[in-house]
């Protein structure tokens, strides 16, 4: 059977559990396999079980493939993760979780959870090679925008659990900002997002210092917070409420369009998207767009390499997350 190149087909090849097991185990050790509670390598593989065991005596001696991962605790099939990531890599719309379930004969509560494991899988995938953290550089855009909002047709009791939740009524309205490095001869475009509570000089400094290295160039429009950056970075402002928009290479053009098409994409499932959901969307938005000159199988590849490490209970995706973190 030949590599997929669709989600259909990524279904029907990883229905297969050998070849899944195979996949997952090259995905969850591609430096070989080895105890995620000790780390040693001599362990036993059981062939039946499609499990390994460790020879140190602990807890958890015997370990699956989806053990230390988003997966762990989960009783779905590989295949149905396999599935998910795929689908959730390439799907520009973003597939519902009742799409989602009708494909893979899953329930929608099951499908809605998967998915939302996936997506903070790509929130690290979205960083950099194994989650490693390497700074922008460059020629840089930053710019905030208001997300969310049309909450005359949010249902009344969501909207209240919204408020209730944020402990204001801003959050309907989500401030969103974001980075982008130009592209360069070595590299497309990129871009960072990060959810801020407010505006204050800090919140927007901080973000931009944590991502970006000194000494490269910043552009921004005239909000006055940058101004406090000069001692790290090359400044350079475009004067939008005098409707200049461009003065040589100083504009933030790119990342004015990737809002636009931010905003495009969620404009059909936005309503739905609660503030504090908002994040993984982002970093789904993100993903996509860091990723977009490859093929399907290259971004199923991506994302599926970064499922190492990551736990996500019930709980921590339906309760109320802390905002301000980077997606
Ligand atoms: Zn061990």
């Amino acid at each position: 059977m030949k590599e997929p190149k669709t989600l259909l087909q990524a279904i029907q090849f990883y229905a297969d559990p050998d070849r899944a097991f195979a996949a997952a185990t090259e995905f969850r050790f591609p430096n070989g396999v080895h105890c995620p509670t000790c780390g040693r390598t001599d362990v036993r593989f059981i062939a039946t079980r499609r499990m390994w065991e460790c020879k140190e005596k602990h807890p958890r001696k015997q370990f699956s493939v989806k053990l230390g991962t988003i997966m762990e605790d989960s009783p779905l099939g590989l295949d149905i993760w396999f599935a998910a990531i795929w689908a959730i890599a390439n799907d520009k719309n973003g597939i519902s979780s009742y799409e989602f379930a009708r494909m893979t004969g899953i329930t929608q509560k099951s499908a809605w959870h998967v998915m939302h494991r996936v997506r903070l899988a790509m929130k690290v995938a979205g960083m950099g090679d194994g989650g490693e953290f390497e700074k922008m550089r460059g020629v840089i855009e930053a710019d905030e925008t208001r997300i969310g909002g049309k909450a005359k047709n949010m249902h009344k009791a969501k909207r209240e659990r919204n408020v209730k939740r944020s402990g204001s009524h801003m959050a309907e309205k989500t401030l969103v900002q974001g980075v982008i490095q130009r592209s360069s001869e070595k590299a497309l475009s990129h871009v960072r997002l990060h959810i801020v509570n407010t505006t204050s000089v800090r919140a927007l400094t901080t973000f931009i210092r944590e991502q970006v290295e000194p000494g490269s160039d910043l552009m921004t429009d005239t909000l006055g917070a940058y101004t406090s950056l000069r001692d790290a970075y090359t400044h350079e402002t475009v004067n939008h409420a005098a409707e200049e928009y461009v003065r040589g290479n100083v504009h933030t053009n790119s990342i004015e369009n990737f809002w636009s098409l931010l905003k495009r994409t969620l404009g059909g499932t936005y309503v739905s998207v609660e503030p504090f959901h908002l994040q993984r969307y982002l970093a789904e938005q993100a993903f996509r767009f860091n990723e977009r000159k490859g093929t399907d199988g290259d971004r199923f590849r991506k994302l599926a390499s970064s499922i190492n490490g990551l736990r996500l209970t019930w709980k921590e995706l339906t309760g109320y997350e802390d905002a301000g973190q980077t997606a």
